[in-house]
């Protein structure tokens, strides 16, 4: 599994349009970088989305909500909490607890952890001078809720932490009621690692058209494929092709490419140095494609080159290199092209190769698989620059929409006014 530390991207926290208090905490934690589930959440939550976001622990879950939350708290001493944030656990009570006093760093936050198997008085006193944020596992909060010690009035933002576990431990009803008694134009953040059905329908029934994200590499066996990306020039792409050829002597390789223009034409200058090189495209006739086909099965053709569209249901166990001459236009094809390779618990690798405006691109399938690819470097090609990618296109991830600049009301679905203008206000 990633650590926070693997997934730092080249994404900053100032380009999130966080307050100078987030920011100087953020440095103070030591936290650099965005990981992918911080990118992808954090914009979304202070637009007021509701995102039901497929995420492990030891991505930097807890942060990636906490930070919107705590940038949308509106300064005003309520006796109530505006957050509240549901977790299966006491330990994870604690470690919630403490993400959020350590974010609030600088300011005046009064964050509670509510859980059962500690004497209830003790937490009730505890929440006499009023409370911010309220994380609880939901037997507790629902305990205190009905002792009169706990009130949602002001609740506008929840949060379902490892919402899976959740159910598993039999949390459903005392969810639903807490989740019924709050606010109907509250926000809802759900995390979980898997989404299996009762969690999808949880999210159905008690979110607002949920935006769904996946931080999970579920189709990658990401241990076994090593994955980097070089940055090249278009015009270069070909030599660092051929060099990247010769030094790796892939067993079976297939060159993906975006067209089957681009498939024809990679094709034929592959062939003049590699005799043993094929293309497949849907252009060629079935016969043509099925003996293609049939020869890198059998080992007889070690290049291919093909297009997303037959590359997809390519089920070779030999290949051993997967070049993404073009980077993909869709993530999902980023999965696919690379589930080529290390198929069965084998060893494979994937060079993508990336046009310096090509880093956005690069940075949405970062964020679809949940970790970052490494630089190749070759010899030849070692002074082209980093591809700066603007980390706000992450926000035109799931829906193509445009990057959300901050805009004047009506404000995010059904005019629920973002987390970020709260503070203002
Ligand atoms: P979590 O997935 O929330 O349990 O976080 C795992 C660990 O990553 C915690 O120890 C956090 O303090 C740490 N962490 C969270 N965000 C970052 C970040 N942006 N940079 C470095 N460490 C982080």
């Amino acid at each position: 599994m990633p650590t926070a530390e693997s997934l730092r991207s080249d994404a900053t926290f100032d380009q999130m349009d966080l307050s100078d208090e987030m920011l100087a905490a953020l440095a103070k934690a030591g936290y650099e970088h965005p990981t992918p589930v911080q990118a992808g959440l954090i914009p979304r939550a202070l637009d007021g989305i509701d995102v039901m976001g497929q995420a492990r622990t030891g991505t930097g879950k807890t942060a990636a909500f906490a930070i919107p939350i705590l940038e949308g708290l509106r300064g005003d001493v309520k006796r109530g909490p505006q957050a509240l944030v549901l977790v299966p656990t006491r330990e994870l009570a604690v470690q919630v607890r403490d993400e959020f006093v350590k974010l609030a760093e600088g300011q005046r936050v009064r964050s509670v952890a509510l859980y059962g198997g500690k004497p209830i008085r003790q937490q009730i006193e505890k929440m006499r001078g009023g409370v911010d944020v309220a994380i609880g596992t939901p037997g507790r909060l629902l305990d205190l809720m009905q002792r009169g010690a706990l009130s949602l009035g002001d609740v506008d933002i929840i949060v379902l932490d490892e919402a899976d576990r959740m159910l598993d431990i039999g949390f459903r009803p005392d969810i639903e009621k807490i989740l019924r008694r709050a606010p109907n134009d509250r926000q809802t953040l759900l995390l979980s690692a898997t989404i299996p059905p009762p969690v999808e329908r949880l999210a159905r029934k008690y979110m607002d058209h949920p935006e769904v994200l996946n931080f999970s590499p579920a189709e990658i066996s990401g241990d076994t494929i090593d994955q980097y990306y070089f940055t090249v020039d278009g015009e270069r792409k070909f030599d660092l092709l051929v060099a990247l050829l010769e030094r790796e002597q892939p067993k079976q390789a297939i060159i993906f490419c975006r067209t089957k223009r681009g498939v024809d034409k990679i094709h034929h200058r592959l062939q003049r140095k590699y005799p043993d090189a094929e293309c497949i495209h849907g252009d060629l006739a079935q016969r043509v494609r099925d003996r293609v086909m049939a020869a890198f099965r059998a080992g007889k053709v070690r290049l291919l080159v093909a297009t997303d569209v037959v590359g997809r249901g390519i089920d070779v166990s030999g290949i051993s290199h997967i070049i993404n001459y073009d980077i993909p236009q869709f993530c999902d094809d980023y999965v696919h092209r690379v589930g080529r390779t290390g198929r069965m618990g084998r060893e494979g690798v994937a060079y993508t190769f990336v046009a310096p405006e090509e880093g956005n691109e690069l940075t949405r399938i970062e964020v679809r698989i949940n970790r970052l690819l490494d630089r190749a470097e070759i010899a030849g090609f070692e002074t082209i620059a980093k591809p700066t990618g603007d980390p706000s296109a992450l926000d035109e991830l799931a829906d193509g929409e445009e990057a959300p600049a901050p805009k004047p009301p009506p404000f995010g679905r059904g005019g629920r006014m973002p987390r970020r203008y709260r503070r203002a206000l």
